[in-house]
């Protein structure tokens, strides 16, 4: 008994008092608002690589270390290293979100811990969550038969779609081999990475040819596919993307709808980047065909601006992403016997999970959805704006008007190599931290290449990406030769 008391006097600690929790919430408060007062001066990318130490040297021991210390060790070691993607300068990859009631909602749903992952367990969190989901089903036009699930990411939320792809249509081992998937060379990696992981490494993958905007050509599609069929080939799923990563192309989704439903083949829409540029007045002109899918994954840690973390898979027919996703287990007898509402551990890989729909749906009804839809279209009209006023700069070219966000261009020097020359420019601009861009290959040539979709990012961002870009390339020119 004496044991027992000294244990829960040590175990009690993790217990805070109430005027512990509110001096540790103030100096949390305190590092994030000076973070944010001074997001708009500091640098976009550092490189930390060369400084002594990191924060693998900040051992755990058997004693505590204070709030300000640690925080001190988060500033030095990971604030202030690598991507800063909480900035409006960072227009590389598709840039991050991080509206601040994104935080406020993984606060109050950590601070209350509710259980998120079945109904009976608590029957708020599961509806919040599919009221969110039915939202985004209204949105796109899919049916009251879709269910959904609030993933981790996009990456997740494609798995779980081609798992269900899989299971729909009852491929087993035997039939990989002869299995076809249609996709073009831009399709996210992460669905290659989920036919892997599916067990699905041995189906065939056909690279459709894309048209000169980098989308794909339904014509070829259609041919191919009844071509596979007379070879005794077995077609399954045709890939569409809502917006390229690499360059924000926007397949032909209605066609490629049309020729899926001919040939009875699974469509599945990756909208990770571009699905909820939809909620804008000029995005849902582009994506439109959406509804024509069988599965979608959004990302809103992408098109919504919240912090990472959240991705979304619908699936039209519900049915089809529970017979891949139902669990029974004995000690769960309990929760089956309230079924208002779909449970999250029954429509996807996770039982116990993060309740993610509420920095969501905090966010969503914080602000209401105005200011979302003026952020995506004010997003769509700045790559504009930036692919027009970089060709009044001389020496620069655009690979191809901008479908969403995503401006492709590089400089072509009077006499040095162009693929060095942009890589130069490119170092010379992440080195000066005000921007950070990224850069891709087309036609075998380097590409320099921006993203806008950062909350953050405005029209004085893009005129100093605008002014650094011409001033690196005048300097670089002047410079003279870069390789030899
Ligand atoms: C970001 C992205 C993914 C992967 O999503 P994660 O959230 O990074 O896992 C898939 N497809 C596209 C088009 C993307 O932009």
């Amino acid at each position: 008994m004496n044991n027992l008391s000294q244990l829960e006097t040590e175990a009690r600690e993790l217990e805070l008092a109430a005027d512990n929790r509110k001096a540790l919430l103030k100096k949390v408060e305190h590092y994030t608002e000076n973070y944010l007062e001074n997001l708009p001066e500091a640098t976009v990318y550092y490189n930390a690589g060369h400084q002594k130490g990191s924060i693998l040297d900040k051992k755990l021991q058997e004693e505590a270390t204070p709030i300000d210390e640690l925080l001190e060790w988060y500033r030095q070691y990971i604030e202030k290293d690598g991507l800063n993607a909480a900035s409006g300068g960072h227009l590389a990859y598709i840039p991050g979100g991080g509206v601040y009631p994104g935080a406020l909602g993984d606060f109050l749903a950590a601070v209350t811990n509710r259980y998120a992952g079945v109904f009976f367990a608590n029957p708020g969190a599961v509806r919040m969550e599919n009221m969110l989901i039915r939202w985004l089903r209204d949105l796109i036009g899919f049916p009251e038969t879709t269910a959904g699930n609030l993933a981790s990411g996009g990456s997740i939320a494609t798995l779980t779609a081609i798992v269900t792809a899989r299971d729909a249509f009852g491929l087993k081992g035997k039939d990989f081999e002869k299995t076809v998937i249609y996709l073009t060379a831009q399709t996210h990696h992460a669905v290659h990475k989920a036919l892997r992981i599916a067990g699905l490494g041995e189906v065939i993958q056909r690279d459709m040819p894309m048209d000169d905007q980098f989308r794909m050509q339904s014509d070829v599609l259609a041919k191919q596919i009844e071509n596979d069929r007379q070879q005794g080939l077995k077609p399954w799923m045709v890939v569409g993307s809502a917006g390229t990563t690499d360059a924000g192309a926007i397949d032909p989704l209605a066609e490629i709808g049309r020729i899926t439903a001919d040939n009875d083949l699974w469509f599945h829409v990756d909208a990770a980047y571009g699905g909820f540029f939809i909620l804008s007045e000029t995005g849902s002109k582009k994506v439109n065909g959406l509804h024509l899918a069988d599965s979608i994954v959004m990302d809103p840690h992408k098109g919504l601006f919240l912090p990472y973390g959240l991705g979304i898979v619908l699936v039209k027919d519900g049915h089809k992403l529970y017979q891949s996703h139902y669990y029974q287990a004995n000690y769960m007898q309990d929760s089956l016997e309230a079924v208002e509402e779909p449970s999250p551990s029954e429509l996807s890989p996770e039982l116990t999970k993060h309740f993610r729909g509420l920095r969501m749906w905090l966010a969503l009804q914080l602000y209401g959805l105005k200011p979302f839809r003026a952020a995506l279209e004010e997003k769509l009209q700045l790559a504009r704006y930036f692919y027009e006023q970089l060709q009044t700069l001389t020496g620069f070219e655009v690979a191809s008007y901008p479908d969403l966000s995503v401006v492709l261009f590089r400089y072509v020097p009077k006499n040095q190599e162009p693929d060095a020359f942009n890589k130069a420019i490119n170092q010379a601009i992440k080195k000066g931290g005000k921007v950070f861009m990224s850069s891709t290959t087309v036609n075998g040539q380097f590409f320099l290449r921006v993203a806008i979709l950062s909350f953050r990012t405005h029209k004085d961002t893009i005129d100093t990406a605008l002014e650094e870009l011409n001033l690196h390339a005048r300097e670089l020119e002047e410079k003279g030769s870069l390789t030899k």
